[in-house]
Formats: structure tokens, sequence, C-alpha cells
């Protein structure tokens, strides 16, 4: 007898394969809009016909390939993301199993466009069935753009397998959706049979939720931000009043891949817990980083399940920090590991809250007085404005100045509109800005933190701030632990402005420093700021980056009781409400409250 075993063709075992990654049109669709993110695009277009059964279309404006990388691009196990295993563990990009090309190319037909900027002309490649019909050069824009027809024409049973056109769409449209959220800094726009389905203009992400879910979340997000060492997670969640009673607009993502996950769901409803009905879900949009190798993403072929190297701690942080927003939104008191010991052991503090205990507890002054104080929770109507342009729109036009009124239609979208506003600082520590329907008071130092504290968070993440030189460099010594705490933070420090260099035994001599400080303050400022990196023990999980950044923000901020001229008053104002979050401090104190007209005319009896 004849021996019976053999390799399997190339196009059969891409098939087999293939039944592993694209099992619908929107798997393809996922496989293709992250190819075009991990290739740096920053506009993605994704068009679609028949729900993508006739044609799935994804064009970006990425690095592109060369001629040779795109004929190497559609071979099983061909990636330029991992070269060694020991690169699975530290994955930043959304592929990296070479398999997605691949498997497209041996169940549809296959067109290829791609050029990168270095090259004078492009490559096109046509594939079908994993058998390539033609190469050519070709004249194109740099990156590429990729068309895939008649997906599964050559496996009928899986074809046959397909769902409507409709339910296939609402699964392209989920795919897309999750991609576009991770990404804001990236335009996409989707259009299904000629027409267009969404058109995502580059935003924050907090525009980007809106964009996507829907005008109702405008005013009703609660940012969400903790950094610490192990992880930082950062995102929004609903108020609670937006609470659906559909499962829906719930997004986690890990290292910006959408992932699900029961448990940190779990995590979230625990931290919503006496805020919203039992059978309701809230939406949140969360963003968990962290190191790559405290995860394992390998653990499931369409990648939606993770496993974290420490699961527990995750769900931890998860509901502490969502819980820790809800408070400083005045939502619920609750355990918070900022507060002092003796204020987290406090009925009032540690007990959630029912609905109507909130209720009465909000409209008592002795409560409000209490949280504020200590827990910055602040009551909501006062507070319910937080995007400037928002602000803006509600200016009474009369407060405006004439030369306002003529500028006022060239303002163009997402810019300041360079207007001076009718300010006036009270007590030497508000700045008060009369509006159509009420005033706006801000605290200046409150306000100049937040401010500062984006600034210096901007500088760390690589838009370093200018720096001085010091004429004559001011000679730094410390105690040795101290020389040790700062010496690791010499190039973060540089980063917002200060320039120190190690200087003899346990001494540095401090260069430069930002150019917006008044000079002889620097050594000043660097010993405080070691004061409160040795004192904010409470604060164990933040990272010491964190720390350095809120304490810097805390000691450059102008303090309550300086006279601010209209400039300043001004330029507070202004970038206040550019701030991603221009509500509270770092440490969550309010830095503005709206009063409302109609408060006012009550209290008159009117
Ligand atoms: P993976 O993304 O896991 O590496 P794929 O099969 O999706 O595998 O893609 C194979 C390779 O083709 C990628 O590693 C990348 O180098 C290249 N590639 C795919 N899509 C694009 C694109 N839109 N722009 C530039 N290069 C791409
Ligand atoms: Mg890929």
């Amino acid at each position: 007898m004849a021996d019976i075993i053999q390799l399997l063709p190339d196009n059969i075992a891409n098939q087999i394969a293939a039944g592993e990654v694209i099992q619908r049109p929107a798997s393809a669709v996922k496989e293709l809009l992250e190819n075009a993110v991990d290739a740096g695009a920053t506009e993605i277009r994704l068009y679609v016909q028949d729900a993508g059964k006739a044609l799935i279309q994804v064009t970006d404006n990425g690095k592109g390939m060369s001629e040779t990388d795109a004929r190497m691009a559609f071979e099983r196990h061909a990636t330029s993301k991992i070269s060694r295993i020991d690169d699975l563990f530290h994955i930043r990009t959304m592929g990296f199993r070479g398999e997605a090309l691949a498997s497209i190319a041996a169940v549809s037909q296959v067109e290829i466009k791609t050029k990168r900027a270095e090259d004078t002309s492009g490559t096109f490649i046509e594939i079908d069935n994993s058998i390539v019909r033609k190469q050519e050069p070709i004249a194109a824009n740099t990156g590429t753009r990729i068309s895939m027809k008649n997906l599964f024409f050559n496996v009928p049973a899986r074809r046959n397998f397909l769902k409507s056109n409709a339910a296939e769409l609402r699964h392209i449209v989920d795919e897309f959706i999750r991609v576009a959220m991770a990404f804001p800094n990236i335009f996409f726009s989707l259009e299904s049979n000629g027409q267009q389905m969404l058109y995502l203009e580059k935003s924050s992400l907090k525009q980007r939720i809106v964009q996507i879910l829907g005008n109702s979340y405008a005013a009703k997000l609660i940012p969400v931000q903790e950094q610490t060492d192990y992880l930082n997670i950062r995102g929004f969640a609903g108020k609670p009043e937006t609470a659906k009673k559909t499962r829906g607009d719930q997004y986690f993502f890990v290292n910006n891949r959408f992932i699900r996950s029961a448990y940190l769901n779990h995590a979230v409803m625990r931290a919503f817990e006496d805020l919203i009905p039992k059978d309701s879900f809230p939406m949140y949009c969360l963003f968990i980083d962290l190191d790559p190798t405290q995860l394992d993403i390998n653990v499931h072929p369409t990648k939606q399940e993770i496993k974290f190297e420490d699961e527990k701690i995750v769900y931890a942080f998860v509901q502490s920090a969502v819980k820790h927003a809800l408070a400083q939104f005045s939502i619920a008191p609750t355990l918070d590991f900022e507060l002092d010991p003796g204020i987290q052991s406090l009925e009032a503090v540690s007990k959630p809250v029912s609905r109507e205990a909130e209720q009465a507890a909000a409209s008592s002054g002795l409560y409000e007085s209490f949280t504020r104080k200590n827990q910055a929770h602040f009551i909501e109507s006062r507070s319910n404005l937080t995007n400037w342009r928002e602000v803006y729109e509600r200016t009474n036009p009369e407060v405006l100045t004439d030369q306002v009124k003529g500028s006022e239609t060239e303002t163009r979208e997402g810019e300041l509109p360079n207007i001076p506003l009718k300010l006036v600082q009270i007590f030497n520590n508000y700045i008060l800005w009369p509006k159509t329907d009420g005033y706006l008071l801000i605290h200046q130092q409150n306000a100049h933190e937040r401010i500062l504290y984006e600034k210096f968070l901007a500088a760390l993440d690589g838009k370093s701030l200018p720096s001085q030189q010091n004429l004559f460099p001011v000679l730094l010594e410390l105690a040795p632990a101290d020389y040790v705490l700062l010496e690791e933070l010499i190039p973060d420090l540089k980063k917002v402005g200060y320039e120190l260099e190690p200087f003899g035994p346990n001494c540095f001599a401090i260069k430069g420093s930002p150019s917006d400080l008044p000079a002889g303050v620097e050594k000043k400022l660097m010993e405080e700021l070691l004061e409160d990196l040795k004192h904010s023990g409470l604060e164990l999980r933040i990272s010491v980056r964190e720390k350095m950044i809120r304490s810097l923000a805390m000691q450059q901020a102008v303090k309550t009781g300086k006279v601010l001229s209209n400039e300043e008053m001004q330029e507070i104002t202004e970038t206040l409400f550019t701030c991603e979050i221009p509500n509270s401090t770092p440490l969550g104190k309010p830095t503005y409250t709206v009063v409302k007209k109609s408060e006012l005319d009550k209290l008159f009896g009117r």
C-alpha cells in the first residue's frame, strides 16, 4: 500500500486557517481597520457593499508597503510586528499573528494598491483563492487600499451561513465603533452601499464618544482617571441617569484593544451599586493601559478576551477608579484612598447612600459644606457644564462687546474665539463670568492647578516645556535619600522645564528652570516638591511622576489673594475650558461653579 499522508496545498491550508480568523464580514473589517491603525494612518475609510458580502474596502494614509512586502503580506505567518517569541509579551500593535491577510486572500478576491512615501510608484496586486493573478506597478497615493470582494465565494457552506444583510452590517458597525473609539485622534469614515453611516472627525475621546453614542451623553460623561505605577485607567462613565435597561454602551479597552470581560464589568457595576436601579446598565468607556508583560493577549484567536497577570488588582483598580470618579462628581460618598483615614472611617463617608438619602442630603447645606470641605463632591446642578464651547455658547450676547459680535461668526470649530471675555475678580480669589442664564464663578487657584497639571501631563507625554538657563546655577544640597529620590525624576523634570545636574556628592546644580517661573524660586520649589513626594504616603498607589506633576501644579499655581490682571483672568478662563477635565483639580477640588439665574430668581421669590 502506498503512504497516504500528504501536505495540504497552501490555498486549502489557508482556507482552513481562515475559519479561525474570518468568520463573517465583520471579522475582516476588524482586521483591515487594525492593520491601517498599525500602519500609522491618520485617516481611515471603510466602504462596504451588501453588508460586506460583496465588497469590503479599507483605504488608509498609513505608511504603505514596498513591492516585496505587499506580496509577502499575504503569506501565512507573515508579519512585520514580531520576530521572536519574546516579542509576544511586548505587543504594542493591534495585529501580530500574521494571519489576517493570508486568511482574507484564501476566502475572497482581493485587490491591493499600496505605496510608501519614499517610492515613486506603488504596487497593485490581485489575488484570489490565495493565487496571485496580477502584480504591477501603479500610480498611487501614499498608503494602502485593500478591497476584498465576494467573501466566501469559494466556500459556499460558509457563505450560506452568513446572516441577513441587516445583521451582518450591525456586526460591521460594532467592530468599526470599537476601533474608532480607541483611536479618537484618527479620522474614520464608514460608508455602506453609497450611504455615509459614520463620519468621525479627529477629536478628543470625550467628543468621539459623543460622535458615536450620540448627543444625549454630551453633558453626562464623568471622567475617570487614575494613574499608578502598575496601570492607568482613563475614560468616561455615564452619569447614573443615563443608565439603560439594555446592556449596550459598555466598552473596555486594554492597551487600546477592545475586550470583553464579565469580571471587570462586575467591578464597574459594583461602583454604580445603589446609584442605579438593579436591572439597568451604566454607560462606560474605559481604557486600561498597562505594561504588556502583565498580559497574555494570545488566548483567543479573535483576541476579545484577555488574561491579566493579576486580575484581582485590575478589578480593584477599576472599581475604585469609577467610584472615585462618581464621588468627585457628587454622585456618592465613597471609600476613597485619597482621603485621610480619619475621614474614611466616618460612617457618612464609608456607607453607600440610597437614592433618597442622596437627594435629601444634597439639599442640606450641612451636607454640602461637609462634602465640599472633605471630599470635593460638588453638587451637580452647579457644574454640569463641562466644555468651554458649551459655556461660551451660553454667554449672553449683551455682555459681549461690539467687536465680539463682529468676530463671532469667524470662530472656527474647536478654536477659542480671540475676544476679551467680560470678567471680574472678586475677593482676590474668584473670577466672575456673567452669562445669559446666570454666572460662572471660577476659583483662580484651583483652576490654575488644573491648567498647570494638564500642561505638565502633556509635557511628560512629549511636548516638553521651554526651560530658561540660570545665569548662576543654584546648588541644591540634599540628604542622600532625597538625592536618590530626585535623581530618578531628572528626565521627567527636564520635560517640565527644570534642568538638574549632579554636582558633587548629594548635590544638584539647578541649571535651568521653566521660562515662565519668576527667578529665584526654583530651589524652594524643588525642596517643596521633595517634601510632597515624601509625605504623600496615603497615595502610595499613585506613581512618583504623577505625584511630581500634582505637586508642581499646586506650587506654581497663582494663589488665592493674588490680584489678577484682565489678561490673566482671560487666560485662566479660556485655558480652563480647553482642559480635558476642567471641573476639578487633580486632587478633586472643584474649579468652578455655575450659579443659575433661575436659582437667584427663586431666592427673591420671582
Ligand atoms: P499582522 O497584522 O498580524 O502582522 P496581517 O496579515 O494583518 O498580519 O498583515 C501582514 C503584514 O502586512 C503586517 O505585519 C504589515 O506589515 C503589512 N500590512 C498589512 N496591512 C497594512 C496596511 N494597511 N498598511 C501597511 N502595511 C500593512
Ligand atoms: Mg493585522
